[in-house]
């Protein structure tokens, strides 16, 4: 019950001039056309566990925009899942044809409730659930963002052994499953960079949880203002990075922790000889449903 694998290659990013260090990107991003990334690794795990226990639903939360919502979707549609997706915003109920996102979960058989912000904050709380056994019957649940302990387990599985030359790994963080993930599976020789995606001093907690290590640490000034939060330098960035290197970045995730890996390149953070592993966590569904908002504000696209 696993989905059929493309490989997931290192590819090399060949700095215009000689900076000292090595740059690959290990092109997560084409490992599944729809459930992509970390989105994969950390549902696996959790689908062979939903099925084990006979659960016929998955139920799961996120906003607008979610990978993981799009990636839970089209699971749902290819292992024989009904889906429900707890969906952040009252006011989405009108959007779900103009919303890219929630219209291909839709497209996949998804089944949404929409929440107003105040009772979506809730949402890990017993009445909550409880109350939508009540309605839609049992479900196998998968939390916002996907993070649980399966779901680090299977991002456990993202390093390989050919890895092991790396001095850094580096990976754009949310909820801090996948970097969790990627933290255990490293060598006491590498260093683990998490780029936080957005502005949250919770998340070195949150990690601490999951992990026994201390070979890693939270980068948090390339969030641009938090979550979702864009402007035109990265989405210029983005557009420069796809044109130099043939490889896409998505806006909310990829596309910060690259920028910060420039960044500190420049900066000469990285000593002299050093090999980075760069994670491409996917995302790229997303880039159509930002394109949409840009263009309403007629600013620069990502192309
Ligand atoms: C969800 C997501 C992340 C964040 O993963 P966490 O495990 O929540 O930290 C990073 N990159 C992409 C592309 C994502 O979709």
């Amino acid at each position: 019950m696993i989905f059929e694998l493309e490989n997931s290659i290192n590819q090399p990013v060949f700095l215009s001039k000689n900076k000292g260090v090595e740059l690959f990107i290990k092109r997560e991003d084409r490992i599944h056309p729809f459930v992509s990334g970390n989105k994969y690794r950390k549902l696996k795990y959790n689908l062979i566990e939903a099925k084990k226990k006979d659960f016929k639903t998955l139920l799961t939360f996120g906003g607008a925009y979610s990978n993981h919502i799009a990636a839970v979707a089209s699971a749902g549609k290819t292992f024989g899942f009904k889906t429900i997706g707890v969906i952040r915003g009252e006011e989405l109920n009108d959007k779900v044809n103009t919303n890219t996102t929630l219209k291909f979960a839709k497209e996949c058989g998804m089944h949404f409730k929409f929440v107003s912000r105040e009772d979506y904050r809730n949402k890990t709380e017993k009445t909550f659930i409880s109350n939508l056994e009540k309605e839609y019957g049992a479900f196998y649940l998968i939390p916002e963002g996907g993070t649980n302990p399966l779901a680090i387990k299977g991002c456990e599985e993202i390093l390989t052994d050919d890895d092991n030359g790396f001095d850094y790994i580096c990976a754009a963080v949310g909820t801090g499953g996948t970097i969790s993930g990627l933290i255990n599976c490293s060598k006491p020789s590498q260093q683990v960079l998490g780029f936080s995606a957005l502005k949250g001093e919770f998340l070195q907690q949150d990690i601490s949880k999951f992990v026994m290590k201390t070979n890693w640490k939270i980068i948090t000034d390339y969030h641009f203002g938090g979550y979702a939060k864009i402007n035109e330098a990265l989405v210029s960035f983005i557009n420069q990075f796809k044109s130099d290197f043939e490889i896409p970045l998505d806006p909310i995730y990829t596309g910060k922790m690259m920028f910060g890996v420039f960044d500190l390149i420049e900066k000469g953070f990285f000593p002299n000889g050093s090999r980075i592993l760069a994670i491409h966590t996917g995302g790229l569904q997303g880039v159509a449903g930002m394109n949409v908002i840009l263009k309403k504000k007629n600013l620069l696209l990502i192309e």
